[in-house]
This record gives C-alpha cells, sequence and structure tokens, in this order.
C-alpha cells in the first residue's frame, strides 16, 4: 500500500521516504558501537544500579544528538531488588556446595533446611496430585514449560518452603530470573544449572532422600525508574502516533547483549535515520526505552498508565526483545495490520534470506513489553528473529550474555525493518487497524490460552495490576531481610 505526501513542494512516494531513511540505517549504522557502549561500557543495567542511570542517560543523550523533535525522562515508581547473598548446600546424606542465583524480589532465606522433592512440570495439575508430599519441602522444577513467576504461586500455595529452577539446557549457569511481577515472592526461589539438578536427581535416586540448606538476602524497596522517551512530531495527523519500543535494563549477573542490548541499539538505529526525513512523517513516532522489564514489564505498565489518554491515538506499537537475524513480523492477533507488514516484508533486506519476511498474526506471548498495550486494545507487532549463533539465545539472563554472542548485521537489519514499519504506519492514508475493544481482547486471550498463567500473575484484567502496581505510595521501604 503506497501514499503520496508532499512536502515543501517535493513529491514523495511512501516507499520512497522509507528507502532514504533504510539507506541512511545501512550506510552509517552506528549499531555496533552503541551496543558496545551498552554492555562493554557500562555493563549490567539491574533496576536500581549504576548502570540503569548511565544507559538512561546514555539513550537519551544518544536521542537529542540523532534530532528527535523531544526527549523526555519519564519517571515511573517500582519494586527494587538487590541480591545481598546466595547459598545453597546439599547437608544430608552428604555436604556439597551448589552454586545458586536468587530470583529476581524473592524473599530471604535464613539457613532454610528441607528435604528436596522434584516436579515435572510444577503446574497446578501436578501440584494438585502431589499436595501430600509437598509440604515443608523444597521443590526443584524445571525452567520448562511453566513460568517461574507461575510456579512459585503454586509452589507456595501447596506449602512448598522454597523453588529452585533448574536450567534447561547444559553448561554449569544458573540464570537470573524474578519469582514474581512488582511484588515480594511468596517463597525463596533461585535457579541452579542443569548439571546441579541432574547430581541431586542421581543423588536422591541412589540414597533415597536429599537435605538442602538454603540462604538468600535480599533487600527489596520501592525505588524511582524511568521510561526514555522519544519523539517525532507528526506533520500532518499531530495526535496520533506509532510507538516502537525495547527495555533497555538487564540482570545483575551479565551485561544483557543479546536480552536486550540488541533491541536498544535497533530502536536507537530507526530513531536515527527516521529522524533525518521526520518532515516527511504524517504521525508521530515515539521511541520509548522502557525500565525495569524483568521486574514484571514495570515501566510499560507505568507508560500505558501514563498516557492512558493517548492510546487511543497509537495506531500500533513494535515491540524490540532479544534481536538476531530477522525472519519473520507478528502482530498479536490484529489482522488490521497485515496488509502493511505484508508490504514491509517485501520490502525487507536481510542477509542470506531472498524470500519476502513471514508474517503471522498469531500469538508472540504475553511476556515483554508489548503486553500492557495489547492488553489496552492497542495493535501490536514484532520483528521475529532467529539466533545465527546457537549460544546467543541459550546465554540469556546469565553473565554469558555479552557482545560477542549478537549477530551484528541483524542489529542493523532489525533497524532498518522498525523504520520501514514506523513509516508505512506513520504514513498510511487511514488508520490501518482500530483499537480492540475489551471483549475482543477477552476473546484472543481465550485464543491465545493466556488466562490462566494471567490469573496466577493476577495480570488481569489491567485495571487491577495498574492499581496493584501504582495506587501504592512510592518510596516506602520494603526490607525483606
Ligand atoms: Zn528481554
Amino acid at each position: 500500500m503506497e501514499c503520496q505526501i508532499f512536502h515543501c513542494g517535493t513529491r514523495y512516494m511512501n516507499s520512497e521516504i522509507d528507502q532514504r531513511v533504510v539507506n541512511e540505517i545501512f550506510s552509517a549504522s552506528q549499531a555496533w558501537e552503541n551496543m558496545q557502549v551498552l554492555t562493554d561500557d557500562i555493563g549490567s543495567r539491574l533496576a536500581g544500579s549504576c548502570g540503569e542511570v548511565a544507559a538512561r542517560d546514555f539513550i537519551a543523550e544518544t536521542l537529542d544528538l540523532y534530532g528527535v523533535d523531544e526527549v523526555n525522562v519519564e519517571p515511573f515508581p517500582h519494586l527494587g531488588w538487590e541480591c545481598k547473598g546466595e547459598e545453597l548446600r546439599v547437608v544430608d546424606p552428604v555436604h556439597r556446595d551448589i552454586l545458586c542465583c536468587c530470583a529476581g524480589l524473592s524473599p530471604a532465606a535464613d539457613r532454610l533446611e528441607a528435604e528436596l522433592i522434584f516436579l515435572k512440570k510444577c503446574d497446578l495439575e501436578e501440584v494438585e496430585a502431589r499436595r501430600e508430599e509437598l509440604r515443608g519441602k523444597i521443590v526443584v522444577a524445571p525452567y520448562h514449560p511453566v513460568p517461574r513467576q507461575v510456579k512459585m504461586p503454586i509452589a507456595a500455595a501447596a506449602g512448598a518452603v522454597a523453588l529452585l529452577e533448574a536450567r534447561s539446557v547444559a553448561g554449569g549457569l544458573q540464570p537470573a530470573r524474578t519469582c514474581a511481577f512488582n511484588r515480594i515472592g511468596d517463597i525463596p526461589t533461585a535457579s541452579i544449572s542443569r548439571e546441579d539438578s541432574d547430581y541431586l536427581q542421581r543423588l536422591a535416586k541412589r540414597k533415597g532422600s536429599v537435605r538442602l540448606r538454603l540462604s538468600l538476602e535480599s533487600v527489596i524497596e520501592w525505588q524511582t525508574s524511568w521510561n526514555v522517551v522519544g519523539l517525532i512530531r507528526g506533520r500532518e495527523i499531530e495526535q496520533e502516533y506509532v510507538a516502537l519500543g525495547g527495555h533497555y535494563d538487564s540482570w545483575h549477573v551479565g551485561s544483557g547483549a543479546v536480552d536486550n542490548g540488541t533491541g536498544v541499539v535497533a530502536v536507537l538505529e530507526a530513531a536515527r535515520g527516521l529522524a533525518q526525513h521526520k518532515e516527511h512523517l504524517r504521525r508521530g513516532v515515539r521511541f520509548i526505552f522502557f525500565g525495569v522489564e524483568e521486574l514484571g514489564l514495570v515501566g510499560s505498565w507505568a507508560y500505558v498508565h501514563q498516557h492512558v489518554n493517548e492510546l487511543d491515538h497509537a495506531v500500533l506499537m513494535i515491540n524490540n526483545d532479544v534481536g538476531g537475524r530477522p525472519i519473520r513480523l507478528i502482530s498479536a492477533g490484529f489482522e488490521g495490520v497485515r496488509p502493511l507488514l505484508s508490504g514491509v516484508a517485501q520490502r525487507a533486506r536481510v542477509d542470506g534470506i531472498e524470500s519476502p519476511l513471514d508474517v503471522e498474526v498469531g500469538n508472540p506471548g504475553w511476556a515483554s513489553d508489548h503486553f500492557p498495550f495489547w492488553a489496552h486494545g492497542v495493535p501490536t507487532a514484532a520483528i521475529g528473529c532467529d539466533q545465527v549463533d546457537p549460544n546467543a539465545g541459550r546465554y540469556v539472563h546469565t553473565p554469558a550474555d555479552t557482545a560477542d554472542k549478537v549477530y551484528v548485521a541483524g542489529l542493523t537489519e532489525c533497524a532498518a525493518i522498525n523504520a520501514q514499519l514506523v513509516c508505512a504506519f506513520a504514513n498510511a492514508p487511514l488508520r490501518p487497524a482500530p483499537r480492540k475493544r475489551r471483549e475482543e481482547m477477552e476473546l484472543l486471550l481465550d485464543k491465545f490460552a493466556w488466562r490462566q498463567t494471567l490469573d496466577t500473575l493476577s495480570a488481569w484484567p489491567p485495571e487491577a495490576l495498574l492499581a496493584r502496581y501504582f495506587n501504592g505510595v512510592p518510596g516506602r521501604s520494603v526490607d525483606s531481610a
């Protein structure tokens, strides 16, 4: 779909604009340099850390340098967490230390001793069937298929005293991940490596029972974080905008290169290209760098909360979380955006892929920053990526998520596709897909089978979550230790 726009007496086709932007991005990409600043110079960007503040300032200064019309740093309150210590030891029938990584927002454990029990999933069904055995035990359960934030309350409700999540891939690492979304977890939670989980299973099989001792120390308190927002004003339809975002926080254990340096860098690079041709954008663009995604999508919930009256004017929200080599464009159930996605898929330039990218209107999962927008009926899209280096995806949330895992060409390719999506939606003659009503979102929720998970997380309806997240008094100190 192409439209014609007129500016300063010069006539441009929509696709001419997007080609100029794409050429700018490919010819002068700063993506790899920005990636190294974010991960090698700044490093870990856990909410509440110096790295988070440094990343916030770097992003704001870079947006300014690239010439967007306006840059805002928007504060919001969140429950922050800092790990002060973690110790796990087999105390019976042998003595052996095991490395563990305290889960985000886990309550403290003070030399908590208990027998362990292995679960296959730790879902409602399995826990119900084994409820009697669980009481007073430390549950060990695999990473897949039940999310940690869902396993934790299920195990706690059955009387388990702690949860250890076992990594599913080998490599001796213990990934960081939150056990609860913007609240303190119900029971102490940590991760262990796949190797240590296998070891504990062998030990239990030979010896009958195994007792563990767990100590976790964390400081949990209300803090302030920030979304960084760059704006390009629409030259014709001033109220409407395309939102392009990704989270800039990471875990304390690593520099978060793939998750989500890739997303930050792709959005920055798209902003650089688009800002140079901003006079040709009919609708506005909002480049949103979210804080505190890892502890409960708090930044993106804060954004929709603070801008709820402007959500009607959002024509599309594009989320960038974990980049790589682009292979498809996905929308979470909004058929109306398919024609424009297909147009961009035709024109995308991806190294090693000749044919157009796939376009899919389906289920992209709920666990990233598109979700708060989606929950408010805003059309969303994302670029689906392959990991060229097989190590890249498996090392997210560990110390091994470093810049060497990043597929460098994909940074620029993703940036260009983001920019093309922005051009297509910002310049479409008519709004491609209306905002959906709550009843329509309820139907999609069931179609995607998200309801049970979101109920366990108290994340639906969105008003209930927003009340829990933002009606508390910021600055209150909740120390779990
Ligand atoms: Zn992420």
